[in-house]
């Protein structure tokens, strides 16, 4: 059993932080270090740890990140300039937190990748 993160605390709202979204499969919450004037983080509402844990069971969820993702930018104003999302994996991707999520970032112009 993968062990949880702070998320699980978030999303069962043990950790009082805000949720700008929340249903049965997703939660969304801003990141508190934002690197973008938007920065919002939509995570499954199970614990799955890395892009790599992932399987066809998920992919109702996996798409709901998305069409939530779209949501938000639009609630954000940020839908027509643009926005980034992105998911981290495992140590040379750069994740830092084991709980699957997808960043949302957006407000200004992203440098290129
Ligand atoms: P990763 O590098 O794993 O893709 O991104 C993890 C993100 O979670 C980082 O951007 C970090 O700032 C954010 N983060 C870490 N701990 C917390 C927390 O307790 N609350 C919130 N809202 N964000 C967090």
């Amino acid at each position: 059993m993968a062990e949880e993160t702070i998320f699980s605390k978030i999303i069962r709202q043990e950790i009082p932080t805000e949720l700008l979204y929340q249903d049965e499969l997703v939660s969304a919450f801003r990141d508190i270090s934002p690197k973008a004037p938007v920065h919002i983080l939509i995570v499954p509402n199970k614990l799955i740890p890395t892009v790599n844990d992932v399987t066809e069971s998920d992919e109702l969820t996996i798409g709901r990140m998305v069409t939530v993702a779209g949501k938000l930018a639009a609630q954000e104003g940020i839908a027509e300039d643009g926005y980034r999302l992105v998911m981290n994996c495992n140590e040379f991707g750069g994740q830092e937190v084991f709980h699957l999520h997808m960043h949302l970032l957006g407000g200004k112009r992203l440098a290129p990748l």
